[in-house]
């Protein structure tokens, strides 16, 4: 992550943040996660001062992938109000209502609602919000409002007017994120921190490579394969299968692949790093073997098989990690996935890793940033939010509820509790 030192607009921008007003919570991006949150936030009546920065000059959802007369997968209360509260005005049954389609909708008999209406659906609850919402405002940086020996209180949002592309600064006490990716795609996402020098392929030139790989050298060829996709595994699968190859380390950071390390001894593995906003969390259960594919079970044979016929000589390595850079380096070459641009490598954060302890996950659709002791006061909170699911291509279910929950633990500043009567009492 960049340093404050290395981005001198944003930090000449500060000064004028301090006329700005403050937010109690600034949200980036106007998706269905963050459209989730405006609502759990209408619902909840909250009078917390909120703002939604979304770079595209309206809201749209994914215009180009609705084909006509596809459906959802999900089942229409898996909407963005609907398992939170049933009662909302923003449910998908409400919807129907003003729409004068309830009847026509249920005598269907069918409970994925049509995209194209869903999508409707999502503008007619987005159009809802235009007084809390700046569209064509991309977020460009994002960064910790420091006082000598006082933890972090606020963050300061660089803002990019997309027409004019002038900048201007916001300030908020609590920040919502979208996702560095969906959850599915951040598992395929390639690992950081292949040293320059190192021999890399990428795993799209892979078949193009393969005879080349194959060929039968002394010593034996060491390769390391670098990712969590099922590509990825597959071509672990396939240099597993060639006789001629050396040790292969398999650097993965896929929790779900987890079953793989128990081919490994327990201290070879190096400790996960916990001190990226990206580290996995915690929380995530961790697959159990009885559900891992036949794929995983064929390496497990291949693995065996290639230890018996080099009488223990050469092995599979699989390294759970983020950073790919050590145990890449006892191989020849490695095999990398395309790496994803992502909001770790757009720059959004500038500042912020030196405060950071990890992510906890809650649920599938948001995570809490961790922050070190005492880096960051009580009622400074970040998130990150995505509302995909199912390899990026369906809406998360819980995300109405985990909305709902950004809004439940979001402090009310001094301007939001105005005209409300506060009694302290002893219990
Ligand atoms: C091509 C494609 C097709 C899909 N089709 C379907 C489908 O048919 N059905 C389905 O259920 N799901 C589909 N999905 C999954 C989809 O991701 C989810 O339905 C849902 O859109 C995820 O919501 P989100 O709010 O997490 O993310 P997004 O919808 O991606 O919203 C994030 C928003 O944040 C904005 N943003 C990001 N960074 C910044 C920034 N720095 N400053 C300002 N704004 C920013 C983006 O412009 C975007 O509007 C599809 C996904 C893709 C990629």
């Amino acid at each position: 992550m960049a340093t404050l030192e290395q981005t001198p607009n944003l930090q000449s921008a500060t000064h004028t943040a301090n006329q700005q007003p403050t937010y109690d919570l600034i949200c980036v991006g106007f998706g269905p996660a963050q459209l989730a949150t405006a609502i759990a936030l209408r619902d909840s009546h909250s009078q917390a001062r909120v703002l939604f920065l979304e770079r595209k000059p309206e809201f749209s959802w994914h215009p180009s992938s609705i084909l006509p007369r596809t459906r959802m997968e999900n089942a229409f209360v898996y909407d963005l109000a609907t398992t939170r509260n049933p009662r909302s005005e923003f449910t998908y049954v409400n919807y129907l209502h003003t729409k004068e389609r309830i009847v026509e909708f249920a005598n269907m008999s069918i409970l994925q609602p049509l995209r194209e209406e869903f999508d409707e659906y999502l503008k007619w609850c987005a159009e809802k919000f235009q007084g809390v919402t700046k569209y064509g405002s991309e977020a460009v940086g994002i960064v910790p409002i420091r006082e000598e020996g006082m933890p972090v209180k606020q963050w300061t949002v660089a803002v990019k007017d997309s027409k004019s592309g002038s900048q201007y600064v916001v300030r908020a006490r609590s920040i919502a994120v979208p996702s560095p990716a969906f959850k599915d795609r951040h598992l395929q996402q390639s690992l950081l921190g292949i040293p320059s020098g190192q021999s890399v392929i990428s795993t799209e030139e892979y078949l193009e490579r393969r005879q080349e790989l194959r060929l039968p050298r002394e010593p034996r060829l060491n390769t390391s394969v670098v990712g969590s996709s099922d590509q990825s595994i597959e071509i672990l699968d396939d240099l597993l299968k060639c006789p001629q190859l050396g040790n292969i380390t398999f650097i993965t950071e896929s929790e779900a692949l987890a079953p793989l390390k128990i081919l490994n001894d327990e201290a070879s593995r190096p400790p996960p790093r916990l001190c990226s906003i990206w580290a996995r969390p915690s929380s995530e259960p961790a697959p159990s073997l009885a559900n891992s594919s036949e794929l995983i079970k064929s390496i497990y044979a291949s693995a065996y098989e290639k230890q018996v016929a080099s009488k223990g000589h050469y092995s599979l390595h699989v390294v759970m990690a983020k950073d790919a850079a050590e145990p890449s380096l006892q191989s020849d070459i490695a095999i990398v996935e395309k790496q994803d641009a992502s909001l770790s490598s757009s720059g959004l954060f500038h500042d912020v890793d030196p405060l950071i302890l990890g992510c906890r996950q809650k649920g599938k659709s948001l995570e809490e940033v961790q922050f070190k002791r005492g880096a960051v006061a009580e009622g400074c909170k970040m998130w990150m939010m995505s509302a995909s699911s199912g390899g990026g291509r369906s809406l998360a279910r819980d995300i109405a509820v985990r909305a709902g929950e950004v809004v439940d633990a979001l402090p009310l500043s001094d301007g939001g509790k105005e005209g409300v009567m506060v009694i302290s009492a002893r219990m």
